[in-house]
């Protein structure tokens, strides 16, 4: 149920109030939780989900949930979406996705540097489906007209990627991706709607994980595609039901709660992350700080048209790679962990030969060349929490003293 006024209000409104209403039964303010698996249903409701429409009763919360649908609407509204399909994680919205739009016989172009788990299974597991992978440095959009196919379907970015900070042009690719008929997939995660909204450029999918930004706690996985009505109402089906990657309503109310406060975080740890990355630029002990708010980023031209927030997350080069573990082990208020986008900073140290084994495949001196570029032999990838920037300063300061 999204109040249609809602479509026209400001952003910090739609954070609160899109998808949310007060209880029909109790007028309850806050939205309820509603943990129930099965609903209790009329006597000729139907034990498929094939005939299944949208605004049909509750049945089974696989199917659909009211608090589940609750942040799908809040979603779909701050995105600028039609619709949104709600999932348990990032990767279960991916996968969902990709075993969607791709047939054995297909082709798709997949960003050569993502997200470590997507990279990890187009690299083996879905081309021995029988699906076609090839990996390119979307940065370079010639690089990505050369590989297009006549089988090609899809079409997949990140920007910001992860764990380098490399953007695309996405208007550029959605160009590509059009003319020869092929979907344009945008993981959005590092950028937020708050940043970007990919679908304004063009873009049919949009891919968050929740547990990130939008969450913003570091307290509950979950992922969503928005997209068109025309390509998730048979998506939701088929991908989402059927395969089950269904998120916890608990969660999903979590992750509603952190949507409120979405616009206000991103606006301090974009503060944060450009204080951080300029200390870091002038301390003599690192030799390179990339992020896409400082002039020195090597897109920042992009950066400024396609970004209307750089968001928090930057990364960093020592000079001295023998420090890496002193470092990590001397943080007093940052803590040393992988993923980002939380309340709290996160720092998580990155080797280049390693990653380049386990999650990346290059196949031309060129993707090594870009590699090099933005991450040389190893980066700190750097998630600016929303501490006083002050304190996080010194705590670099210290740690890499
Ligand atoms: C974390 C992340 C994912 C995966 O999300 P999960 O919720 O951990 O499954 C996908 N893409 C990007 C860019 C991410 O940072």
């Amino acid at each position: 149920m999204i109040r249609k006024n809602i479509l026209h209000a400001g952003e910090q409104t739609k954070a609160v109030h899109a998808g949310e209403f007060p209880d029909p039964v109790t007028n309850a303010s806050a939205p309820n939780i509603v943990m129930s698996t099965t609903f209790v249903v009329e006597a000729d409701t139907g034990f498929s989900v094939e005939g299944m429409d949208e605004n049909d009763a509750w049945v089974y919360t696989r199917w659909g949930n009211p608090t589940i649908r609750q942040l799908e609407d809040k979603l779909a509204v701050i995105e600028g979406a039609e619709t949104a399909v709600a999932f348990a994680s990032g990767m279960s919205a991916i996968v969902a996705l990709l075993f969607h739009l791709l047939k054995s016989g297909d082709h798709a172009v997949i960003s050569d540097v993502a997200y470590a788990a997507l990279s990890e299974i187009t690299n083996e597991l879905i081309p021995e489906l029988g699906i076609e992978i090839t990996k390119v440095d979307t940065s370079d959009i010639e690089a990505v007209g050369a590989a297009i196919k006549t089988n090609t379907k899809l079409i997949y970015i990140e920007t910001p990627c992860n764990p380098i900070l490399r953007l695309t042009d996405i208007a550029a690719v959605a160009a590509i991706a059009h003319a020869a008929g092929a979907k344009l997939a945008v993981d959005s995660t590092f950028a937020t709607p708050i940043a970007t909204r990919p679908l304004l450029l063009g873009a049919d999918f949009v891919i968050h994980s929740l547990t990130k930004y939008l969450g913003g706690h570091g307290d509950a996985l979950g992922g969503v595609l928005l997209g068109s009505k025309h390509d998730l109402v048979p998506l939701r089906k088929q991908t989402s039901i059927r395969f089950g990657g269904t998120i916890s309503p608990f969660n999903a109310w979590l992750i509603i709660r952190g949507i409120a406060t979405l616009p206000l975080r991103m606006q301090v740890h974009q503060e944060n992350a450009l204080r951080i990355a300029s200390y870091l630029e002038q301390n003599p002990k690192i030799k390179r700080v990339i992020y896409p708010g400082l002039a020195s980023h090597p897109q920042h031209e992009l950066a400024k048209r396609q970004m209307k927030n750089f968001s928090g997350i930057l990364t960093f080069q020592l000079n001295d790679n023998r420090n890496v573990r002193k470092i990590a082990e001397r943080l007093q208020i940052i803590h040393y962990a992988v993923s980002l986008g939380h309340h709290r900073s996160l720092v998580f140290y990155l080797n280049s030969k390693d990653v380049l084994q386990t999650s990346f495949k290059f196949a031309t001196s060129g993707q090594y060349d870009s590699w090099n570029t933005f991450a040389g032999e190893g980066i700190f990838r750097f998630s600016a929490g929303l501490e006083n920037a002050e304190d996080l300063i010194a705590d670099l300061e210290q740690a890499i003293d």
